[in-house]
C-alpha cells in the first residue's frame, strides 16, 4: 500500500524502477515509450550518462550552498549559457526549483518594476484562456485552466483574460493566418485600453500553449503584433516557456522563431530534463536596472535558489543538447512524427486537428469533425486514452476537453530529443491502438 498522496486518490500507481533511453521501465519489468517525456521534461530520456556523471560530480564537490551566503561557479556558467543565447536584451538569471516558481518569480519581478518606477497603481496582470502558468495562488490567478482554479475562487487574485490563439477553432474559414493573427493579438489592446494602459503591469502568455490546449502555436504575425501592442502602452510582456522552451520547438527558446523578445521569460522543464528540478526566469537589463537604480533589490527568495547540483545538473543538460545536434534533430524528428501521425490520423473520424511545433505536437479529439463538437466531459476520453495507452507500455499526456465546447479532449507528444525512427513508428502503433480501444465503438 502507498503511503503517497497521489493527485488521483484512488488510482493506483505502476513503480517506475528504471530507465533506459526514452522508455521508463516498473517493477513488473513492462517497458513504457515515454512519447510525452513525463510532462514534456525528459528531452534527453532517462539515462544520458554525461548528465548523471556531471550531478555525481558536482555531489561529490559541494552538493549545496545559501545564495544569501555565496554564488557557485555552476550556477554562474549556466546562466552565462543561457544569456549568451537568450532573445535579444535578456541580461539577467533567477534560478529556482521549477515553473510554478519561475513564473511566481516573473510576476513579482513585473510588479517591483513598476512600484520602482513611481506607478505602483499598475496592478493588472492580462492573460489567456486555455492557459497553465502553474499551481500556486499567484500563477493559478493569471491562470486559464478553470478546472484547477474552482476550488481556490475566491483566494486568486482578479486576472483579465483574452482569447488564445486557436487558429483550429478560432479562425474564420475565409481568414489568412496573418490577418487572424493580427485579430486575435488585438484582443490585447482592446483589454488595455479597457482596463486603462495605466493600471497595466503586463501581459502573460504560454509562447506555444502546452497542457491545457494541446501544443497550440500563435500563427505568423501573432506574437509581433503581441510585442507591437505592449510596447505601444508600456505593458511588460512576459512568456511562459516553462513547456515550450529549452529546445522542444527546435529552438532553445521558443520566441525565437516569432522574431521577438519578451521583457521576462521563464523555463524550467527542459533546462535539467527531469535530472534536477530546476527553473530560470530570464530578466530584461531594462528591469534590471530599474531595481538596481532604486531600491537595489528585490524582495523574493527561496531556499534553494541556484542549487548547485541542480544547476550542474541543467548545464551538462544543455552541453548535451548543443554537443549532439540535438536542436535540429528536434526539427527533422519533429517533421517526421508529425508526417506520421497526418499519415495514420490525418483521416480519422474523431481526429479534428493535428498541430504543435518540433517534437511539440498534439491530437485533438472530436466526436463530429464537421461541427468540431468534442466528445460528452462525462465520457472521459482524455482518461481512457491515457489507461488504454500505458496497458500497451506508451506514455501519453491527454487532457480533458470542456462542458461548452470551448475545447475537446487532446493528446499532447512530446517524446524525447533523441527519439529514433523505429520508435517514432512503434509510437504511432501504439498511440493508435490506444485511441481505437478508448473511442466509442462506431454507431
Ligand atoms: N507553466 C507551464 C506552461 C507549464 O506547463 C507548467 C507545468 N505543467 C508550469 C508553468 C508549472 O511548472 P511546475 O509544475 O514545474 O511548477
Amino acid at each position: 500500500m502507498s503511503h503517497i498522496l497521489h493527485r488521483q486518490f484512488v488510482h493506483s500507481y505502476p513503480v517506475a524502477v528504471a530507465g533506459d533511453g526514452p522508455y521508463v521501465i516498473d517493477a513488473k519489468g513492462q517497458r513504457y515509450l515515454d512519447a510525452s517525456g513525463g510532462a514534456a521534461v525528459s528531452c534527453l530520456g532517462h539515462s544520458h550518462k554525461s548528465v548523471v556523471e556531471a550531478i555525481k560530480a558536482q555531489l561529490d564537490r559541494l552538493p549545496y550552498t545559501h545564495s544569501g551566503f555565496f554564488t557557485n561557479e555552476p550556477a554562474e556558467a549556466l546562466a552565462e549559457h543561457l544569456v549568451t543565447r537568450a532573445p535579444e536584451g535578456l541580461g539577467k538569471v533567477y534560478f529556482l526549483s521549477g515553473g510554478s516558481e519561475a513564473n511566481e518569480t516573473a510576476l513579482k519581478l513585473a510588479r517591483s518594476y513598476w512600484v520602482e518606477k513611481g506607478e505602483p497603481q499598475r496592478v493588472h496582470f492580462i492573460s489567456r484562456r486555455q492557459s497553465y502558468h502553474g499551481n500556486t495562488l499567484a500563477t493559478l490567478s493569471i491562470g486559464g485552466n478553470r478546472g484547477r482554479r474552482a476550488v481556490y475562487e475566491p483566494l486568486l487574485m482578479p486576472s483579465t483574460q483574452i482569447a488564445p490563439c486557436y487558429p483550429y477553432r478560432e479562425k474564420w474559414p475565409e481568414e489568412q493566418d496573418l490577418d487572424y493573427g493580427l485579430r486575435a493579438a488585438d484582443e490585447l489592446e482592446a483589454a488595455i485600453r479597457r482596463l486603462g494602459p495605466e493600471t497595466v503591469i503586463g501581459f502573460v502568455a504560454e509562447t506555444v500553449v502546452g497542457a491545457t490546449a494541446g501544443a497550440l502555436a500563435p500563427v505568423p504575425g501573432y506574437l509581433k503584433r503581441i510585442r507591437e501592442i505592449c510596447d505601444r502602452y508600456g505593458v511588460l510582456l512576459i512568456l511562459d516557456e516553462v513547456m515550450s522552451g529549452m529546445g522542444r520547438t527546435g529552438y532553445l527558446f521558443a520566441c525565437a522563431e516569432d522574431g521577438i523578445s519578451p521583457d521576462l521569460l521563464t523555463c524550467a522543464k527542459g533546462l535539467g530534463a527531469g535530472y534536477q528540478p530546476i527553473g530560470a526566469c530570464l530578466i530584461s537589463g531594462e528591469i534590471v536596472e530599474t531595481l538596481a537604480g532604486g531600491s537595489g533589490s528585490f524582495q523574493h527568495g527561496f531556499t534553494y535558489i541556484g542549487h548547485p547540483t541542480a544547476c550542474a545538473g541543467g548545464l551538462a543538460v544543455q552541453h548535451a543538447i548543443e554537443r549532439e545536434g540535438l536542436l535540429e534533430r528536434v526539427r527533422t524528428q519533429g517533421a517526421a512524427l508529425r508526417a506520421a501521425l497526418e499519415a495514420r490520423f490525418g483521416n480519422h473520424r474523431y481526429i479534428g486537428d493535428i498541430r504543435g511545433r518540433g517534437l511539440f505536437l498534439a491530437l485533438e479529439l472530436v466526436e463530429d469533425r464537421a461541427s468540431k463538437a468534442p466528445f460528452d466531459p462525462q465520457y472521459k476520453l482524455h482518461a481512457r486514452v491515457k489507461a488504454e495507452a500505458m496497458a500497451r507500455g506508451l506514455m501519453c499526456y491527454p487532457s480533458g476537453g470542456t462542458a461548452d465546447g470551448v475545447r475537446g479532449d487532446h493528446v499532447l507528444l512530446a517524446p524525447p530529443f533523441i527519439i529514433s525512427d523505429g520508435q517514432i513508428e512503434e509510437l504511432v502503433e501504439k498511440l493508435a491502438a490506444a485511441l481505437d480501444a478508448a473511442f466509442p465503438a462506431a454507431a
